[in-house]
């Protein structure tokens, strides 16, 4: 229990109406877009909205100092319960924190507050022909810092990487309120260890960022959207390894299997053919339309050696965004066909794409539970949805059966628990399995080291 007086040193460092204490304000920042249930456990006893680096630091001192946990958050967009305070205390949300503070055009870089929106991130930086390519498809209303906490992914990242890959330098308060500052605009930059790093997946754990400083790529001048329809998902699959091997890069190659189809079918009214087993929507960028064009001609070639049913190439930005609706509202279709479902981010090498939705259709068969497959099949990620009713006696023990295989079937093909959605409190029960005793003791001894107390978001990524 926060004491009255350790609420009022609190308030005096953000002003009392940068806290909010009323149960129906806290019980709002006691869930995020995981799939856990809401638990009054989880409700914070303060919630916290600094709006400098110099009350967060104020903030974290004061909890060092009476051993008060403190979750951070963004816009809780998350789909591990990362942000979700199980250990009570505070909720420190950094949602205050918006500003744009420097878009170095010259060194191709962007400085902003952790809360800023990543589309806001993009805008800023195309206005001026700057591109930060990570996309999450939450983008719309995810933090920057949120990305960075958990290593967000996208589409884009099969040619342009993670958001790990953009990122030059942070700045992070510490557990006792130290401010840290790391990396930097050089380019090249080996003093030391790589804190930058360190801090970029923690999920909440080492400290909090306030700052952050990404690199920045040119804008690629011309973009287009292909969507393939096969009979067969490993030519699917096959298109896409053969695409790459050929030197063909595309910006994205989402891949959905015909679960999906069938549920963005219904959602929409559309019109897909039952003999349509996968569907792949690749997005394509260059110089030219003539580089486009080449490029789809290409893709197209390699499709038709693979048996593709239909091949559409957008011909205006009406049917670029045609194509995309499809794959972007998979994830509400694919909610609206059971009333549960879980959804998982397993990773696997991009050449055991095919064997890993085989296995989990096979789990799916053995559990008698619909899954739906799909995902950024150009970089390995995929995301089985498990549709089931919870209501049902047994169902839930069934589908915790069948997840556990899931991650078993990932880790059977060398892949891992999680490509972009971090550990947090789903996939805690699973760690040991991927990371193994010395994975798990090095975690640990650098969470030791960075916060002794076990203040920061306490209870998540292990048990
Ligand atoms: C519809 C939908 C689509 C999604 N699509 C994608 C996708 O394509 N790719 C992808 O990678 N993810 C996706 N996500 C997941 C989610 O959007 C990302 O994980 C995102 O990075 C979370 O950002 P947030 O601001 O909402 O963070 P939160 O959910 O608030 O927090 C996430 C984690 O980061 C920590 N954290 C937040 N801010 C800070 C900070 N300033 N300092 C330190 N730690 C912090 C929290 O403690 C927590 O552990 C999707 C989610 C939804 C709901």
């Amino acid at each position: 229990m926060i004491t009255e007086a350790v609420k009022k040193l609190i308030r005096d460092c953000v002003g009392p109406e940068n806290v909010l204490e009323s149960s129906i304000d806290r019980f709002g920042y006691s869930y995020d877009s995981s799939f856990i249930p809401m638990a009054k456990e989880h409700i914070p006893e303060l919630v916290v909205l600094p709006s400098t680096t110099e009350e967060v630091a104020k903030v974290m001192a004061i909890a060092h100092q009476y051993a008060i946990p403190v979750t951070p958050r963004g816009t809780a967009s998350g789909r591990t319960g990362g942000c979700i305070p199980v250990a009570g205390g505070l909720s420190l949300a950094l949602t205050r924190m918006t500003k744009v503070l420097e878009l170095d055009e010259r060194n191709m870089m962007v400085t902003a507050e952790a809360g800023v929106r990543t589309i806001d991130i993009y805008h800023t930086c195309a206005q001026k022909g700057l591109f930060f390519p990570p996309d999450p498809a939450s983008w719309k209303y995810s933090t920057i810092g949120g990305n960075i906490g958990e290593n967000a992914g996208g589409m884009r990242a099969v040619k342009y990487g993670v958001t790990s890959n953009y990122v030059m330098g942070l700045e992070v308060v510490l557990a006792d309120g130290t401010v840290l500052h790391t990396g930097g605009k050089a380019i090249k930059n080996v003093t030391g260890y790589n804190l930058t790093q360190l801090f970029t997946g923690s999920e909440g754990t080492l400290g909090i960022i306030t700052k952050v400083l990404l690199r920045l790529i040119p804008m690629p001048k011309a973009r287009n959207t292909l969507q393939l329809m096969f009979g067969s998902l490993d030519n699917a699959c096959n298109t896409i390894h053969q695409m790459l091997m050929s030197g063909l890069v595309p910006a994205a190659a989402e891949l959905m299997d015909k679960i999906s189809l069938q549920a963005v079918a219904r959602h929409r009214k559309l019109d897909i053919s039952p003999d349509i087993e996968a569907c792949v929507v690749l997005e394509i960028d260059g110089d030219t339309q003539a580089d486009l064009l080449k490029q789809a001609e290409r893709i197209s070639a390699i499709a038709h050696s693979l048996q593709v049913i239909e091949v559409r190439i957008a011909q205006s930005a009406q049917e670029v965004d045609e194509i995309w609706a499809i794959r972007r509202g998979l994830s509400s279709a694919i909610g609206a066909m059971a009333p549960n479902r879980f959804g998982e981010d397993i990773s696997v090498p991009r050449d055991a794409f095919p064997k890993a939705v085989r296995l989990i259709r096979d789990i799916g068969k053995k559990y008698h539970l619909t899954i739906a497959v799909y995902g950024h099949a150009g970089d390995g990620n995929i995301h089985p949805s498990i549709l089931c009713d919870l209501s049902k006696e047994g169902e839930e023990e069934v589908v915790h059966r069948a997840v556990d295989e899931i991650f078993d079937a990932a880790l059977s093909v060398g892949g891992t628990l999680s490509g972009e959605h971090g550990i947090g409190l789903t996939k805690r029960p699973y760690i040991a399995k991927a990371l193994g005793h010395p994975g798990i003791s090095t975690l640990k001894a650098v969470k030791q080291a960075l916060d002794p107390k076990g203040i920061l978001n306490p209870g998540k990524i292990w048990e």
